[in-house]
């Protein structure tokens, strides 16, 4: 349940299992069988409470399949966004609320969530624990730089165990503001303070799930022996399960790293050089992001599995803004790795021509990993592209591209007219522990 280790780094098993002599067998599950299979490797739970945790957690799906891939085009189209916000992170977080309140029973613990959000994590990381007795959220998000419904999707949920807090700052400072009281070990302590963000090793857990079910469907389909992804990307959460799933034993030939104008994670895997940049508003709000809070977990396969070498790199980083890592000399970070940037234009462009050709709408998200992700498809090792929103969720976006409002769903529709809660804080650590330590439930 914990996001940050103590000493401020981040949990990762201790090591990887293969399971390619198995691959045969998971192709003919279902995705919550796959989702057991996966997780009963790296949780120690019985069975049966696993088996149920997982079933309950799918059934707020709104597709049968959860995760259904369709060929779109040459590609196929991996649709994450059948959950209760109508994103991808539903996948992670409808498990991990019923998740945490077992393990809570169990214990007899309550837990205060602190989460910081740039639009989806929170309204998922809301929906995942609503109404759970033994868990409040307090869920920080950039005052005004939040997409109206997603804002909505966060401050219309009135059980008494949410708390929204808008700051007056950026994503980023609100990132920071979270890492600073996770790093302060008596609060931290005092509060039973823990974390849903996309650094919760659960979530890249259950984020593993959905490569292997839609790489094995789609093999299996088009008689294939290997299988890429595009995925887009801002905190190297959703493509680290990639990762994972590709260092398990699923045969991934092309991991296609997407990112839009905020490209410090493209820049590296073409450079090896992670260096901040400004952080630019753009029309894929949920990728923003320019520090990767995932990506050190990647850093460490990288440098051999070596902490020492990890802490000097981060702490490198935290200084200058800047870390380097050394390149083979054929000057290839990652051959698993392809990596670009997919800029508004050619977003806008990609959205217009998949629904002109197809009649298939993409969100902003899904369109910068598709015009990446392209090129790279291949007869024989197709490609299949992430799609992590409805595209109702961002209509404006569908709008500038098509000249036509199109995008629509009644789940939205529904909150328009909605009561909403949501408290403003300053942009100041002080102000947001104040605020929790007068929120907060008995631990
Ligand atoms: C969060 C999010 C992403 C980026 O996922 P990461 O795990 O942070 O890389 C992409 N698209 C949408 C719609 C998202 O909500």
């Amino acid at each position: 349940m914990t996001g940050l280790a103590p000493d401020g780094g981040l949990l990762i098993p201790e090591s990887i299992p293969n399971i390619s002599d198995q691959l045969d067998y998971w192709a003919t599950l279902s995705y919550q069988d796959v989702t057991f299979e996966v997780l009963r490797l790296y949780v120690d739970l019985p069975d049966d409470d696993l088996r149920t945790l997982i079933n309950d957690s799918y059934a707020a799906f709104s597709h049968e399949e959860i995760a259904p891939a369709m060929p779109v085009g040459d590609i196929e189209i991996l649709e994450l966004f059948h959950g209760p916000t109508l994103a991808f992170k539903d996948i992670a977080l409808q498990f991990l609320g019923n998740f945490f309140e077992y393990t809570l029973e169990h214990r007899d613990q309550y837990l205060n969530i602190l989460a910081a959000t740039s639009g989806d994590t929170g309204s998922a990381a809301i929906h995942g624990v609503r109404g759970k007795d033994r868990i409040n959220i307090f869920v920080m998000h950039p005052k005004g730089r939040v997409a109206p419904l997603q804002e909505r999707q966060m401050t219309t949920v009135l059980d008494d165990n949410v708390f929204n807090l808008a700051v007056d700052g950026t994503f980023d400072d609100c990132q920071r503001i979270m890492k600073t009281l996770f790093c302060d070990l008596p609060f931290k302590a005092q509060y039973g303070l823990g974390a849903v963000n996309s650094v919760n090793w659960a979530r890249v857990l259950t984020q593993i799930v959905y490569y292997f079910t839609a790489g094995l469907y789609v093999m299996k389909q088009r008689q294939v022996s290997n299988i890429r992804f595009a995925v887009p990307t801002g905190n190297f959460g959703d493509i680290l399960a990639g990762y994972y799933a590709a260092r398990m034993g699923l045969p991934i030939s092309k991991l296609v790293l997407a990112t839009n104008e905020n490209d410090i994670l493209s820049r590296f895997f073409r450079t090896g050089e992670y260096s901040l940049g400004e952080v630019v508003p753009t029309i894929s709000p949920s990728m923003d992001i320019q520090v990767a809070s995932n990506f050190e977990r990647y850093l460490y396969y990288q440098v051999d599995e070596s902490p020492e070498v990890l802490r000097d790199l981060i702490e490198q980083f935290g200084e200058t803004g800047r870390l380097q890592i050394p390149l083979p000399s054929d000057g290839v970070v990652d051959p698993l790795f392809a990596a670009g940037v997919g800029n508004t234009e050619q977003t806008l462009a990609t959205i217009r021509r998949y629904y002109q050709d197809y009649g298939y709408l993409l969100d902003p998200h899904t369109a910068v990993g598709i015009a990446v992700g392209e090129p790279f498809h291949k007869k024989d090792e197709p490609l299949v592209a992430l799609a992590t929103a409805h595209p109702a969720k961002f209509s404006q976006a569908i709008l500038d591209a098509t000249g036509e409002d199109l995008a629509y769903h009644e789940y939205l529709e529904a909150l328009r007219d909605a009561p909403t809660r949501s408290d403003e804080v300053a942009n100041e650590v002080d102000a947001v522990r104040a605020y929790i330590e007068n929120h907060v439930k008995p631990v």
